[in-house]
């Protein structure tokens, strides 16, 4: 067999890999087994990628690639063990940023080496040429548009910038103009190549992808991070073609697919239009409504809220990021086994941006070993919450905010929520009356039948649990009966 068909054979093996990896990971009782599969079609494409590479090129170059791959191996592992769970969307949209940075640099590595030594019309032929000058354009301007945008994205979700959307005037206009620009700038470059068309469009992508992102907001950050993840797909894709690599063309269209879908999914439960959101909130006007409060709040004590759980029927527990911050988890488990063993049906409710990734709540849930069946989705539990005799609302804000229904003027207008308000009582456990990740205040908390209960919610959670265990020793203690005093 010689080098170029194994080199095929492992491409194959590996992309088909990729695909089993999607498979496994769409479901969480697969999801290991789908990590195991990506993990082995990475490691077989990066071996095969320098055995081909091996043939072509000096060792001295060999060994740098694989120097290179050992330090990005060694920082990735070491990143990945420190990052905390509440720090994944982060880490992700940096590992978006340096795809869209790897697009452009092989983009700018494909016009100055091969164009400018010559080395491309003997490789690719006169009639390709045009294609080929198409080609990185185009890789380039994803590249730029993803590396900034993630960026942005990174900034927002660390909260080193405010969450609410830029709105510069014209804003609609700005990126419709920068995507003509962009269409007549390729053609351009496309008849006749050159520098400075190379800088302009790698400026206009960057400025582009910051724009973008910087205009969308609060609760729309979600399927931005995916619309990321689709877009380092493409970028990746292109650099395959400029790299001459199937695989790599393969793997980025599965996660630009992949990424797209995902979006357009939480587009669907969010109740927002695709299109708007891909091109950078187009359509959406400024929002309204800030941070201020909006009336009394009434506060409870833990003691008060384990009362009133022992007096339910029915809770429902809504958790939030808040919960992960809190690493709450286990003493939430804890509860609800307590409260089920009294008798009490206990159910939880999970929104689908609930924290700040999908599924974020459910993997916190599982490893607390909260059984599968108690816990349903938005649209499983919405029409219960008026039965239900108390809902804790653990951590969670702009996914139990009334506004999105009530005020067509909110940030986050349309995004379906959890109905918490319907319940007899409900219980908001979070430190301050500060607002969600959208900026925007909750009328749940000055609501007659909400009580917030201040503090960091594992702590309020096991407090709650203390009261409820000092009650129930209490009640199961023998009763002393008092010695007979004799009369005589
Ligand atoms: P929010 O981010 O709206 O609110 C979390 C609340 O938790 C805050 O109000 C905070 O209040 C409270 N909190 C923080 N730390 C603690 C703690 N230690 N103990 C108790 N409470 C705490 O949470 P939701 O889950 O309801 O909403 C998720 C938001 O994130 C949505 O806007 C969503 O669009 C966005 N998002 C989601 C992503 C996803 O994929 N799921 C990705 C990106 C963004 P306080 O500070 O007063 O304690």
């Amino acid at each position: 067999m010689t080098s170029l068909t194994a080199s095929h054979a492992a491409d194959l093996v590996a992309a088909l890999l990729f695909i089993l990896s999607l498979a496994g990971l769409s479901q969480h009782r697969t999801s290991r087994a789908g990590v195991v599969y990506g993990i082995a079609g990475m490691a077989l494409a990066l071996v095969a990628t320098v055995v081909v590479a091996s043939r072509s090129i000096s060792a001295g170059a060999v060994a740098l690639i694989v120097l290179a791959m050992a330090l990005g191996a060694a920082l990735g592992l070491w990143r990945a063990r420190r990052v905390e769970m509440t720090q994944m969307p982060e880490l992700i949209a940096v590992l978006h940023s340096f795809v869209g940075l790897a697009a452009v640099l092989v983009g700018w590595n494909s016009y100055l080496e091969v164009e400018s030594h010559g080395a491309a019309q003997d490789r690719i032929g006169a009639d390709l040429l045009g294609i080929h000058h198409a080609e990185v354009f185009i890789g380039l301007f994803i590249g730029a548009v993803t590396f900034t945008g993630s960026i942005v994205a990174l900034l927002k979700l660390s909260a080193r910038i405010k969450s609410r959307p830029l709105m510069l005037p014209g804003k609609n206009a700005l990126n419709v103009g920068a995507l003509v620009a962009f269409v007549a700038l390729t053609v351009w470059f496309t008849i006749s190549p050159s520098l400075p068309l190379m800088i302009m469009v790698t400026v206009l992508a960057m400025a582009l992808g910051w724009h973008l992102v910087a205009s969308i907001g609060g609760g729309d950050m979600p399927v931005v991070v995916s619309m990321l993840n689709s877009y380092s797909g493409w970028a990746a894709a292109a650099a395959g073609f400029l790299l001459d690599n199937n695989l790599l063309i393969v793997t980025g269209a599965l996660v630009g697919s992949s990424g797209a879908y995902l979006s357009y999914i939480m587009c669907k439960a969010m109740n927002r239009s695709f299109l708007s959101v891909i091109a950078g909130g187009f359509g959406i006007e400024a929002p309204s409504g800030g941070a201020e409060e909006q009336g009394e709040h009434r506060e409870v004590r833990a003691a008060e809220v384990a009362e009133m759980l022992a007096q339910a029927r029915s809770v429902i527990i809504a958790p939030g990021y808040g919960m992960a911050v809190a690493q709450a988890q286990h003493p939430v488990a804890e509860l609800t086994r307590q409260l089920r063993g009294r008798g009490v049906e206990v159910r939880f409710g999970v929104h689908p941006v609930a924290g700040r990734l999908p599924g974020h709540m459910n993997v916190l849930l599982a490893e607390a070993k909260v059984p599968y069946d108690i816990v349903l989705e938005m649209d499983e539990i919405n029409d219960d919450f008026g039965g239900t005799s108390v809902v804790l609302v653990i951590g969670a804000n702009d996914t139990v905010n009334p506004a999105a229904t009530d005020d067509p003027a909110s940030p986050i207008a349309g995004m379906p929520v959890l109905r918490v308000w319907e319940a007899e009582q409900v219980v908001v456990f979070k430190r301050s009356m500060a607002s969600g990740y959208a900026g925007v205040q909750n009328p749940l908390f000055f609501r007659e039948n909400s009580g917030m209960l201040f503090g960091d919610a594992k702590q309020s959670v096991e407090e709650i649990l203390r009261v409820l265990e000092s009650d129930s020793r209490r009640d199961a203690a023998p009763t002393v009966r008092q010695p007979k005093v004799s009369s005589r």
